[in-house]
C-alpha cells in the first residue's frame, strides 16, 4: 500500500461534515470516501454525493459480500464504508480520508492498524449540545439519542493518534490536511 488512510471521527454534531466539506472545497486533491447508509436523504443531499442511500436489504447484501471496510449502526440507521474505492486510492498514493463515527473508527483501527485516527473535538461540551440541538432537521428523540452517544464518544479521544479542536472550520480543515499529507507517502 502506497499511502496510509486517515480517519476523522468524533461525536455527532461536532462538525465533522462541515470540516470535511471545507477539505473538499479547499483541498480537492484529497479524496473523501462516500459512505453507504440506510438513513433517508436530508433536504439537499444527493445520492452518490454525500452518501449512497440504500435500503436495508441492499446494505445487508454489501455486508454479506464483504464489500465494507467497516460498518456500524448509529441512531437507528446503518452506515458503512465501501472498501474497494478506498484501497484503489491508497494503492496509487492518493491522500484518502474517511469521516465516520467511533465504532467504525475502532473497526478500522483493528483491521488496518497503520491508519491514522484523528478525533475532532468540540471547543466545549456546551457548544456540542448547542450544535446537536440546533441542526433543526431531527426530532427531539433523535437529538437526545445522539447526545447520549456523544457523551460516551468524548471519552474516546485518548485512543486517537491526534485531536483537532473544531473552533474554526477552515483552520481545522487545514490542520487535518496537514496530518493527511504527513502520513500519505510514508507507507
Ligand atoms: P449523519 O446521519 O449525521 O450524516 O451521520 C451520522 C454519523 O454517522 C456521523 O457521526 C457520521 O460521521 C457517521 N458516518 C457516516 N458515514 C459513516 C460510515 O461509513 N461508517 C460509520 N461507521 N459511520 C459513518
Amino acid at each position: 500500500m502506497r499511502s496510509r488512510l486517515t480517519v476523522l471521527s468524533g461525536p455527532s454534531g461536532v462538525g465533522k461534515g462541515t470540516v470535511v466539506a471545507a477539505v473538499r472545497r479547499l483541498y480537492p486533491h484529497v479524496w473523501v470516501s462516500v459512505s453507504c447508509t440506510t438513513r433517508a436523504p436530508r433536504p439537499g443531499e444527493t445520492d452518490g454525493v454525500e452518501y449512497r442511500f440504500l435500503d436495508r436489504a441492499e446494505f445487508a447484501a454489501m455486508i454479506e459480500s464483504n464489500e465494507l471496510l467497516e460498518h456500524a449502526a448509529f441512531a437507528g440507521n446503518l452506515y458503512g464504508t465501501p472498501s474497494a474505492p478506498v484501497y484503489q486510492r491508497l494503492e496509487i498514493g492518493v491522500p484518502t480520508l474517511l469521516e465516520i463515527e467511533l465504532q467504525g473508527a475502532r473497526q478500522v483501527r483493528a483491521s488496518m492498524p497503520q491508519a491514522q485516527l484523528v478525533f475532532l473535538a468540540p471547543p466545549s461540551w456546551e457548544e456540542l449540545e448547542r450544535r446537536l440541538a440546533g441542526r433543526g432537521s431531527e426530532s427531539a428523540e433523535v437529538i437526545a439519542a445522539r447526545l447520549a452517544i456523544a457523551q460516551g464518544e468524548m471519552d474516546a479521544r485518548n485512543d486517537f493518534d491526534a485531536v483537532i479542536v473544531n473552533d474554526d472550520v477552515e483552520r481545522a480543515a487545514q490542520e487535518l490536511v496537514r496530518l493527511i499529507e504527513r502520513v500519505c507517502h510514508t507507507g
